[in-house]
């Protein structure tokens, strides 16, 4: 408590009044904050949640996890280095501490060529249960939800069923129910009849469901449109249907848009709407069902790509004005994006980032010794800058071939 006040009294010197107010607020509400964790509906339907950024690219970065297979051992191997990464999220401002449990079934575990030789330890239950502890230690270190994540098996474009399908998915909700996780978040799916199916899958745990695919404009791989999913989703019970990953936060919200009228013309106004975009530039994937991994740039030459964190103020801005009320990133989202997100949604959030004692936003630059730095020292600056990739050789955009 007393740390909090010290940072509000800190950011008057820096912050414009409306900012001010949300300093005031943030002292006076820690305690009432304390006393209960509130749930995910209840935040969504008070203001914007910030959601999480990139695991499985970022700790694949760092040195945890494999490229290619892109599964989530290290929360059995590297635990120290996944509770990290919870832990610099959450310094950002994020409300939800996401269980890595992305690409965890048994069936997709047993596809990565690291497992192998490791099932006996390296499986399902064993990994969605430690994901859940760590999830929950951090989020208990702020104010954060935890969210039980699920996403595509193979063994559903292998055809193998919808019985198969769901008894993958029931491995984690096992999991997720003796855990006690706040709600569970499905994403990353391509096909909405895969995706329905997992919402009855976490049906069954009567907490709060959040569901996102990765599709564009163009729809889902099945060839259904964003439209017809954004609908699909909610009456399979979804409470907060949206988007996540493939595409950009500037085509995300154009789909966002899409799915936000379908939803509305079909009556159903009981939903929340979530947007998690990837954290790099895809302007020539549009209208190309296969989202950002058919770049030529995937995966090691993708940070020309990258959103600057003006981007990423921007884009939770346009969220918010479109309705959007669960806003975070996917694939390299990083933590720092994840801030200009949650500062640039402060006033409506009633409250900063915790790390807000080192980041007191644009102003800052005027205690550079440097002269140059000082005009730099405002919104203007940034919103009107066009940055240089500083190469003598760059592309505005890449030629994509035609291979899935
Ligand atoms: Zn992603």
């Amino acid at each position: 408590m007393v740390s909090v006040v010290r940072t509000s009294l800190r950011l008057k010197s820096n912050f414009p009044s409306s900012l001010l107010r949300v300093a005031a607020h943030f002292s006076s509400s820690s305690a009432n904050r304390q006393d209960a964790k509130r749930g995910l509906l209840e935040r969504l339907a008070n203001g914007p949640v910030i959601g999480d950024g990139s695991f499985v690219i970022t700790l694949e970065k760092r040195g945890y996890v494999e490229a290619g297979a892109w599964t989530p051992e290290a929360v059995l191997q590297y635990p120290e280095a996944v509770k990290q990464l919870h832990r610099e999220f959450l310094r950002a401002g994020s409300d939800v501490m996401q269980t890595f449990t992305f690409y965890s079934s048994d069936d997709k575990l047993c596809l990565s060529g690291d497992n192998l030789d490791k099932t006996e330890t390296i499986n399902c239950e064993n990994l969605n249960n430690v994901a859940c502890d760590l999830a929950k230690e951090v989020a208990n270190e702020g104010d954060a939800l935890v969210a039980g994540g699920i996403s595509p098996v193979p063994g559903y474009v292998e055809e193998k069923g919808k019985e198969f399908v769901m008894s993958e998915f029931n491995k984690q909700m096992k999991v997720f129910k003796e855990k006690g996780v706040d709600f569970v978040l499905a994403e990353f799916f391509a096909h909405i009849e895969e995706t329905e199916w997992a919402i009855e899958a976490m049906r069954q745990l009567d907490i709060p469901i959040a569901c996102s695919m990765r599709i564009g404009p163009a729809g889902d791989l099945s060839g259904v449109t964003p439209q017809e999913c954004a609908v699909r989703m909610a009456k399979a019970g979804a409470d907060v249907v949206g988007i996540n990953c493939n595409y950009d936060p500037f085509i995300c919200l154009d789909t966002m848009k899409m799915m936000k009228e379908a939803l509305e013309e079909a009556g159903i106004t009981s939903c929340h709407l979530m947007a998690q975009p990837v954290g790099w530039h895809t302007h020539e994937l549009r209208d190309d069902v296969r989202g950002y991994t058919a770049l030529p740039e995937f995966p090691f030459s993708m940070e020309p790509r990258l959103l600057t964190r003006t981007d990423a103020s921007k884009f939770a801005r346009e969220a918010f004005n479109l309705g959007v009320r669960y806003i975070g990133g996917c694939c390299g989202f990083e933590p720092y994006h994840i801030r200009a997100i949650a500062e640039e949604l402060a006033p409506e959030r009633g409250v900063f980032p915790p790390g807000k004692d080192k980041s007191e936003g644009y102003a800052s630059l005027k205690k550079s010794v440097f002269k140059r730095q000082w005009e730099r020292g405002s919104r203007q600056y940034w919103e009107d800058l066009i940055p240089a990739a500083g190469r003598e050789k760059v592309k505005l955009l890449a030629q994509l071939d035609e291979s899935e």
